[in-house]
């Protein structure tokens, strides 16, 4: 697409912002990780209009409800947003991240059809069943049992770390269908009802107060056999592909956001200044420094990698680098932001604390998270020496 029409889309998106866009969400982009809300707020409203118009899905097809938008322009509309305070309502759930990106690669016409214009329109929330209590980085040694009834499959068996399961009303997960095949044959993945009593789900308490995930528990469980999200016992090549779009939405790219407050602003609150500004600690001071240009290298190294990929949206292997990249530079980030706190990053709830505080130390324990979901870092590093540098594999994994 020419420059001058991506100015005519440019004026079209901001037109479209400032008459849809309620002004009292301005900033209050955390207000997304709260996913679907079936109420009558702003951010319900918001998320309805930003759904008719397809731009909580810019990229996907109109014709099932998506933006149809090219990705250029869906980068100008992230831009547009940004400059007003304004972030995409849906942009953590796995429905816009994980599971649509793969019924749109996987789907027949019927799945396509029924799931993708509800995730765009943030009417249902997705989960995604992977990992088991004995199956983890293993993930091919997953033993939930789907069983052919004829008329539909009976599962029997667990998942673990189920983010949101408690509140989902669709779970994207994978079965073995075939016990007597091969590791990582005879595995399938279907798109299962969550609304059924054969589900069980047990939140996890977590050390930075909330309970993010699940235990969740299928017994005799049901799915209809249209349930089977591309070919029976070739669920691995479907699952393989879910995990990489998680990780191109793991890469810092994008997201819905606004810019974290630059490293420098928040120590000069809290730590001594020299006589022309700076930080006085020079350890302190290079150490902020090498981290502000990790982000920015980071920030360089996604907008060429977008650039590379001229429009094409297949995630490939490369989100593993970048999902690494930017765990390493947000958990020193977060490091680097505690230290600078002092006893101020000792605050967990009432007074003597600023609510940034208090929200600076829940990150900083949630972030230690981000180096084991999506596939740990050292999974990713085995996926990087083996898919992208051509090096043997010594780990006999897939
Ligand atoms: C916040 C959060 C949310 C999550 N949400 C979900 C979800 O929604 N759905 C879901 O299915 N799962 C979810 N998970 C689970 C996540 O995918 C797993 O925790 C992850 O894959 C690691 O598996 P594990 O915990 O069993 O650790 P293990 O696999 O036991 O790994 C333990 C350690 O050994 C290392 N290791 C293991 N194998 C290798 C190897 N071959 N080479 C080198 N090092 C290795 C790992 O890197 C890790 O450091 C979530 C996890 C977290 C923390």
């Amino acid at each position: 697409m020419g420059e001058t029409n991506l100015e005519d889309f440019r004026q079209e998106a901001r037109d479209w912002l400032a008459a849809n866009f309620p002004p009292s969400l301005k900033g209050h982009a955390m207000l997304a990780m709260m996913g679907v809300t079936r109420d009558d707020s702003d951010i319900a409203k918001w998320r309805r209009a930003l759904g008719k118009k397809g731009w909580t899905a810019p990229t996907w097809p109109k014709q099932y409800g998506g933006g149809g938008l090219s990705v250029p322009q869906s980068r100008v509309l992230q831009e547009e947003m940004r400059r007003i305070g304004a972030f995409q309502p849906l942009g953590f759930g796995m429905g816009i991240t994980m599971i649509g990106p793969t019924i749109l690669d996987y789907g027949t016409e019927e799945q396509k059809g029924r799931h993708i214009p509800p995730i765009v329109m943030g009417e249902v929330q997705w989960c995604v069943g992977y990992s088991e209590p004995n199956a983890g980085s293993d993930l091919a040694s997953l033993q939930l049992k789907a069983v052919d009834e004829g008329d539909h499959w009976r599962l029997n068996g667990q998942k673990t770390w189920t983010s949101g399961a408690q509140y989902s009303d669709w779970c994207g997960l994978l079965t073995r269908t075939d016990p007597k095949a091969k590791k990582h044959e005879g595995i399938s993945f279907l798109l299962v009802n969550m609304r059924q009593p054969g589900i069980e789900t047990r939140p996890i308490a977590l050390i930075a107060g909330a309970s993010p995930f699940c235990e969740t528990f299928f017994t005799d469980a049901t799915a209809p056999k249209d349930a089977l999200l591309g070919e029976l016992n070739v669920g691995w090549t479907v699952g393989k592909r879910l995990l990489q779009h998680e990780r191109a939405s793991q890469t810092g790219a994008g997201g819905p956001g606004r810019r974290p407050q630059p490293l420098f602003e928040i120590a000069k609150k809290y730590v001594a200044v020299d006589a022309q500004g700076r930080i006085a600690d020079r350890d302190l001071r290079s150490r902020i420094t090498a981290n502000t240009m990790a982000a920015h290298a980071h920030e360089l190294t996604l907008a060429r990698a977008a650039a590379e990929a001229k429009g094409n949206q297949s995630p490939g292997h490369a989100p593993s680098i970048l999902k690494n990249s930017a765990t390493a530079m947000l958990q020193t980030r977060a490091e680097l932001t505690i230290e600078i706190m002092g006893a101020q990053a000792m605050g967990w709830e009432g007074q003597g604390f600023s609510q940034d505080e208090i929200e600076f130390v829940r990150g900083w324990l949630s972030g230690k998270a981000m180096s084991i979901y999506g596939g740990s870092r050292e999974i990713q590093w085995n996926i990087i020496s083996k898919r992208i540098l051509g090096l043997p594999d010594t780990t006999g994994s897939a």
